[in-house]
């Protein structure tokens, strides 16, 4: 049985019995049914239905996002533009789909040679709770608009959405079987990989859970996507403007709780400017407004999992043993964590090594350019990182020095359907989004005609 209880009220939402051996074979082969027939799909029709879907996810937002809040107690106005988000990456790949895909000619000796781009047949996506449906749709738009099937394993206190979603699907007109949701628990995973028509696998989630899906595919000769943990940087120069700084660092720590893996989880600031910027930050993180998910005006509630906020406080308390300094909050209630900030952090700390999957903010100060380098590129995990200055070319000339996925000058680290997404290092390998993400799962097969 898969259970879950509501983070916020500890009701149990759910319990629901997983699918046997024999189900998830026959929903293996009834999505590869369903490719046979969805690969020769024109792109206008591919197009209109994803039009379909996020009208509406448009149109149910409010209603979806309840689930969210419900299942992993997201504040609500953060579920309704997860879901509003849903909806653009929907529109992007209706728009960009077709011309993405296209053939590229390329001149050789031949009469004609050029790269058709083919989808591969059934995709297995095992997926996080933290956006549970963000992650499922950069998944599913892109890849059902170039001709692929998807499965989904989703994790198992977000198993409402995961039906919801394909219920959406559905809804939308897509072919029965097109997107299959397969409740299963993470030691049936590696059966579906190992199935002879499942073509290949992404995960988004831990790196034990990406060593383990990674190996099972590569055992199978299967490519994998791994989008794995994070601990961003968020490095703060000594020209940088403060006040803008202040308020970008809160919103790429704080949002959604912390749990996010490109969140900032490691603030590294010039040593001139250390006192009065932690002085400010602590001024802002006491005006976040804690409390219930369900009030629209709540930034930050309980974390998903008692045992996920259990963690956090371990981690927090090795490092304050080591000499770190709890600024403000530190406190932990079940689910709920006080928003944390966590002063002279230094490297060998957990919060420093280790992702901090919640609401907390590990500060390390650095002298110069070179040891700031040092101490990002320091981190086993590679997502990305944030670099703040008024010198916008002095910080451009930094990026070439830096191993992460992504470097965002002046903002944080964020999504976005038309740029690639993605990490270097233990943050994992393959991309998603923009042109990139589509290509993934594609045959790109060479034609050459004498
Ligand atoms: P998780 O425990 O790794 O779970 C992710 C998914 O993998 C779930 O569906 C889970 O199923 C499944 N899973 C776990 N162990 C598995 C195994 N041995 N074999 C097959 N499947 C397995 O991670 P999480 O706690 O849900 O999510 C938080 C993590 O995700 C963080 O590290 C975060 O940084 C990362 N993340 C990365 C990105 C990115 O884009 N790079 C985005 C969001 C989150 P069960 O729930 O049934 O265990």
């Amino acid at each position: 049985m898969i259970k879950s209880n509501n983070p916020y009220t500890q009701e149990e939402l759910y319990n629901i019995e997983e699918l046997n051996e024999k189900e998830i074979n026959q929903s293996i082969e009834d999505a590869d049914q369903a490719f046979k027939s969805w690969k020769k799909t024109k792109f206008s029709e591919r197009q209109k239905l994803m039009l379909n879907l996020a009208e509406t996810l448009e149109s149910d937002k409010k209603k979806l996002a309840k689930t969210i809040t419900q299942e992993m107690g997201k504040p609500l106005s953060q579920a309704i533009s997860e879901i509003e988000k849903c909806a653009w990456v929907c529109e992007y790949y209706t728009e960009n789909a077709e011309s993405q895909l296209a053939d590229k000619i390329i001149e050789t000796d031949a009469q004609k040679s050029y790269v058709s781009y083919e989808p591969i047949g059934v995709v297995l996506a095992v997926m996080p709770w933290n956006y549970p449906y963000w992650q499922v749709f950069r998944f599913l738009a892109p890849q059902l608009m170039a001709g692929n099937v998807g499965l989904l394993k989703h994790a198992s206190n977000v198993m409402l959405s995961a039906k919801k979603i394909q219920e959406l699907v559905e809804k939308a007109g897509f072919p029965k079987d097109v997107f299959i949701n397969l409740p299963i628990k993470s030691d049936q995973v590696n059966k579906v990989i190992q199935h002879p028509k499942v073509k290949a696998v992404t995960l988004t989630g831990s790196e034990k859970a990406g060593k383990a899906v990674a190996s099972e595919a590569a055992k199978h000769i299967k490519k994998s996507v791994l989008e794995l943990g994070g601990s961003n940087a968020l490095v703060v120069f000594k020209d940088a403007n403060i006040d803008q700084t202040l308020e970008t660092c809160v919103q790429a720590r704080f949002q959604n709780t912390g749990q996010s893996c490109i969140a900032g989880k490691r603030l590294l600031i010039h040593e001139s400017l250390h006192e009065e910027f932690v002085d400010k930050l602590i001024t802002k993180v006491k005006d976040l407004k804690s409390g219930d998910p369900n009030d629209e005006n709540t930034f930050i509630s309980v974390m998903a999992r008692e045992d996920l906020a259990e963690e956090l406080e371990k981690q927090m308390q090795k490092s304050v043993d080591q000499g770190a300094k709890i600024r403000i909050g530190g406190k932990r209630d079940q689910a709920y964590f006080e928003p944390t900030i966590l002063d002279d952090v230094k490297p060998g700390m957990p919060v420093f090594e280790e992702e901090t999957f919640g609401p907390l903010l590990a500060v390390t100060t650095f002298k110069d350019e070179k040891e700031a380098i040092d101490l990002v590129n320091q981190s086993n995990f590679g997502l990305g990182v944030s670099l703040f200055s008024s010198d916008i070319k002095a910080a451009e000339d930094v990026i070439v020095n830096l191993e992460d996925g992504a470097v965002f000058i002046n903002e944080l680290v964020k999504s976005d359907p038309r740029i690639p997404f993605g990490g270097t290092k233990t943050s994992g390998y393959g991309r998603e989004l923009s042109d990139d993400g589509i290509m993934e799962f594609i045959n790109k097969k060479t034609v050459y005609i004498k």
